[in-house]
């Protein structure tokens, strides 16, 4: 068995991929299948390295610049703009070898052969637009700008070409770096990086007694808020109405209704209709294909409600059995949750989620242990997102509007009711068209598929969403013209800061080069990735929590102010939204280290600027 050569915890110099910069890395661990060390690099980023790609302390020279203080943050080099000399595939060696030659310093003979070639490089930051949230780097330095501007692009080349062998690139940036190194990949096959699910050591919702709690909190709250809703004095300081008995609670029919609604939903989502389109790359390397038809699947809904409303059927049925279907969804979301822990536990180790692999079962059902389920190509967890419960809150919505112009005796809506559908349809439409967005949000890439995504999914998301429109049924507000605009006024606010954001990001994460994007200012990341740092991402680290928080406010207001359960959706969202932009920070403060927090420095405010 071959021995090892450096030992855990050892700070040695470690090669960056595809170029012949070397950078102070700690071995955190070794593979002895695959012959890898696991390596750190100090600005968090962790790679895998071969033997061959590492170097002892002792075998390198440094040599200080002469402004730095030997602290990081004051020094000025970067990954991408320092040029790293790469092995940039498209020159040929003697080129490469001169323009090392051109560098002033002197060569370490240790380092002759293309191997370590630490030159300090003084970059004047004032050149720069890019705010550098790079790790601390080897400096080189050429006087000359030209050359500088040379190994910056050369650097960019051979960042590319990592990136595309650690799968980091969206697709549009694969495609085009495919073209640029498809000479080079014929004389080196990248081996595929394969890494495997850690065992989740920090745990969120208040671990694993929070995650047990809420199993039996959720489903509390959601019965709690219906029936105070349905309380002619709904006034939280009230006592909580009596529980209905249980036999009242169920009825098998509401259950095939509900049972209709799911397989049709899904019978839709299997239509060889829309595009298919990758996710972002697996720990293995793969990418799972989507269909993006939800839109479709709308319209086809829509058709299938003037349908049943052109035969007169009566969507009132909903609002008179809406804690039965409530109850239905609720067993129905405990059964499938069920069924994906039982699957998850013949999961290979790669297909598991990275928040939801304790060991612990209590908390692993509430988080969702398999992060893609599938049965065949039928993806459980994308099915669930955006379809039965999100359309199901359009139709419940529309069942509670046709009810209250037959409870109040009304020849049309009110106002207020008109506002509430109007908005959170738009709201609606608005993710089923954008449903490819949602393939890079949280819930797909780190989230597995366990009780809290499918109960939030199928009852969280249609009942409790569809609360203002519940509670207008019997509790009616008169809204003047005035304030109607004015809540109108707030929620296009809210919606365009929401949509202004998200497109903004997603169409610089797909092609950054992109004319609506490129003006935008930028903090490189080690990963290749880069953070946006103006336009809506410059406003606060999280403008689109904050748009949504705006919209939610105004799909409350249309209640009036007697009662605070109307509130209970823009309370709990904004606290969700708090919550999740944590989870988020620490999830990107591990993946980005210093740039992320360059970042932060330059853009201070999570959610509300100047206030949080
Ligand atoms: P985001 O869409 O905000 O995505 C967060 C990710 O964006 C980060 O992990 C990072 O990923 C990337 N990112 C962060 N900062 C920057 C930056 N400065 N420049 C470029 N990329 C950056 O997260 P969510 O999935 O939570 O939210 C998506 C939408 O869904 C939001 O509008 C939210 O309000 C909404 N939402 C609605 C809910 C509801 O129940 N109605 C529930 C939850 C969310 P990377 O760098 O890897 O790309």
């Amino acid at each position: 068995m071959p021995r090892r050569k450096f030992a855990d915890e050892e700070v040695v110099m470690g090669r960056w991929p595809g170029s012949v910069l070397y950078y102070e890395v700690q071995v955190t661990s070794y593979d002895d299948r695959a012959h890898l060390y696991t390596v750190k690099y100090k600005d968090g980023t962790e790679l895998q390295l071969k033997e061959s790609d590492m170097r002892s302390m002792s075998s390198f020279r440094f040599r200080k610049s002469s402004s730095s203080s030997g602290s990081p943050s004051r020094r000025s080099g970067s990954r991408s703009r320092s040029g790293s000399r790469s092995r940039s595939p498209g020159r040929p060696a003697k080129h490469r070898r001169r323009s090392s030659s051109q560098s002033r310093e002197p060569k370490n003979e240790k380092n002759m052969i293309g191997e370590p070639n630490l030159i300090p490089l003084k970059l004047n930051e004032n050149n720069t637009h890019q705010f550098n949230g790079e790790p601390d780097i080897t400096e080189v330095n050429y006087s000359s700008h030209n050359i500088l501007e040379r190994q910056r692009i050369e650097s960019e080349r051979a960042r590319e070409r990592i990136l595309e062998r650690y799968s980091l690139h969206p697709r549009k940036e694969e495609k085009r770096t495919e073209e640029m190194y498809s000479e080079e990949r014929i004389l080196e096959k990248p081996k595929p990086v394969v890494k495997v699910c850690m065992k989740t050591e920090e745990l969120e919702f208040g671990g694993k007694i929070g995650a047990f709690l809420m199993i039996f909190l959720l489903p509390g709250t959601v019965f709690y808020l219906l029936l105070m809703c349905t309380q002619k004095d709904p006034s939280v300081l009230n006592f909580p109405p009596s529980l209905p008995a249980l036999e009242s609670l169920w009825e098998t029919r509401v259950f095939g209704v509900f049972l209709l609604w799911f397989f049709l939903q899904a019978l839709f989502y299997l239509l060889p209709i829309g595009k298919l389109v990758e996710g972002t790359p697996l720990l293995n390397g793969m990418r799972l294909e989507y269909r993006i038809n939800g839109f479709y699947a709308f319209i086809l809904t829509a058709a299938t409600v003037g349908i049943s409303l052109y035969f007169e059927m009566e969507f009132s049925y909903i609002y008179d059995h809406f804690l039965q279907f409530a109850v239905c969804a609720t067993v129905f979301s405990v059964v499938l949750s069920i069924y994906l822990y039982a699957r998850s536990l013949r999961a290979s180790e790669q297909e598991l989620s990275p928040g939801g692999n304790s060991g612990n079962i209590f908390y692993d059902f509430f988080m969702g242990r398999e992060l893609n389920p599938r049965i065949r190509n039928f993806d459980l967890k994308y099915f669930c997102e955006l379809r039965p419960g999100l359309i199901g809150w359009v139709v419940i919505n529309l069942a509670m509007l046709l009810t209250e112009m037959k409870v109040q005796h009304l020849n049309m809506p009110s106002l207020s009711m008109i506002l509430v559908n109007s908005f959170q349809l738009l709201y609606v439409v608005d993710a089923l068209w954008n449903e490819e967005a949602i393939l890079t949000t949280m819930d797909i890439i780190h989230d597995g598929f366990g009780f809290m995504l499918a109960f939030g999914d199928l009852v969280w998301v249609p009942f409790l969403y569809s609360l203002q429109a519940f509670y207008l049924v019997k509790h009616p507000n008169e809204l003047s013209w005035l304030s109607a605009s004015a809540i109108v006024a707030l929620n296009i606010l809210g919606y365009c800061i929401f949509r202004g954001a998200n497109s903004q990001k997603n169409i610089f994460r797909r092609n950054p080069k992109d004319p609506k994007v490129a003006y935008l200012k930028v903090i490189p990341t080690a990963t290749g990735k880069n953070l946006l740092v103006s336009g809506w991402w410059g406003l606060v680290r999280h403008p689109n929590y904050l748009g949504d928080i705006i919209m939610a406010l105004a799909w409350s207001l249309p209640c009036g102010i007697n009662h605070i359960l109307p509130y209970f959706y823009v309370i709990y969202f904004t606290g969700l939204l708090i919550h999740r932009e944590a989870r988020d920070e620490r999830q990107c403060k591990k993946k980005y280290g210093l740039a992320w927090e360059k970042y932060c420095q330059r853009v201070p405010y999570r959610i509300f600027p100047y206030i949080y």
